[in-house]
């Protein structure tokens, strides 16, 4: 009865030392390492292998190493097999960071100040209060409700958009498409934290933007996806965008001469949001194998009709 991980290979590593220290009796491998795969119970994957079932014909559950799931064919999997998201905790920590770093950086006109530092440019922008800066949360699940906690302690007017209605102090809560138009109407800095799927692919467009407010900024942390690039470039070009810091793009990596890398008003990360932390993952993965094992419901068992 084996566990397999295949995924990045150097934290595959890292796995392989926490799996020794609190679970030593099992025997973990990394890909392409392989035990006999009738053994193979777990699998930890990103992308996992093309024919999941008839290779582990004795497959328990399988772990996205990663909070989403859209890099998933759920037809791959087979129907009686879980499929569980990650949830350990410094994903979310992590992204708490992220976003609190990306919206005081366009609510602080970094983009500008950095263009200007390349131009040797030394001129002042006027500050505008955090009180009349509108920040707005697309997604309220673990990471969106994270993310607007932290926020709260700048004094930014919070708001958030969600498919199923939520109740979060001090923030503003809007609901599915009857909501979106208010929401974006009271918006200035967007931050979109959905996951991807049918119903989400390309919902940040040329339609979008123009409900936002004049001169609106985005952050995108959700995937690349989710984002209609020609769209962004238009909407900066005319000003209806001002800046935007984006952690995703499609494909990943962004091709070379793509228009985002040396865009002025636009700030690019490589998908570093957050990261899997190794330990708290296999604790992570330990627990839901136990839960599993006793019959009991499984935390960031994903829901594939819904497809997240
Ligand atoms: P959750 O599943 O906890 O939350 C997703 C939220 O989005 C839910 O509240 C859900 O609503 C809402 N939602 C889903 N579909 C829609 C829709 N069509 N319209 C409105 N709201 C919708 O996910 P997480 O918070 O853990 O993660 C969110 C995403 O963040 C991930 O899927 C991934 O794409 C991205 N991510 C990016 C990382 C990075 O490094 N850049 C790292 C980790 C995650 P409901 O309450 O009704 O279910």
């Amino acid at each position: 009865m084996s566990f397999l991980y295949k995924a990045n290979p150097v934290r595959g590593a890292e796995w392989a030392r926490h799996f020794a220290a609190l679970a030593p009796d099992v025997p973990f491998h990394v890909w392409p390492d392989q035990p006999d795969p009738a053994s193979v119970r777990h699998l930890a994957t990103w992308v996992p292998p093309d024919d999941i079932a008839g290779t582990f014909p004795n497959l328990e559950l399988v772990f996205s190493v990663g909070a989403g799931v859209d890099q998933f064919d759920f037809t791959k999997v087979p129907a009686h097999v879980p499929l569980v998201r990650m949830l350990e905790p410094h994903i979310a920590e992590s992204m708490v960071e992220y976003v609190s770093l990306a919206v005081l950086a366009l609510h602080r006109d970094l983009p500008r100040f950095l263009d200007q530092q390349r131009r040797e440019v030394w001129k002042e922008i006027q500050i505008t209060a955090a009180a009349r800066r509108r920040v707005g949360v697309m997604g309220l699940g673990q990471l969106g409700q994270g993310v607007l906690e932290r926020l709260k302690v700048f004094g930014f007017p919070l708001a958030g958009w969600n498919r199923s209605p939520r109740r979060i102090a001090g923030v503003d809560c809007y609901t599915g498409a009857e909501g979106l138009a208010a929401f974006l109407a009271r918006t200035d800095i967007l931050v979109c934290l959905l996951p991807l799927t049918p119903e989400t692919r390309g919902i940040l467009n040329a339609s979008l933007f123009a409900a936002l407010p004049a001169g609106a900024m985005l952050v995108n942390v959700g995937r690349g996806g989710h984002l209609v690039q020609d769209d962004l470039l238009a909407a900066l070009d005319g000003g209806q965008i001002a800046a935007a810091m984006l952690d995703v793009a499609e494909p990943e990596p962004l091709p070379a001469g793509h228009p985002f890398w040396r865009h002025e008003k636009i700030i690019l990360t490589p998908h570093i949001a957050s990261m899997t932390h190794p330990e708290t993952a296999v604790r992570f993965v330990l627990d839901t194998i136990a839960r599993h094992r006793r019959g009991e419901p499984l935390p960031g068992l994903v829901d594939r009709a819904r497809g997240y």
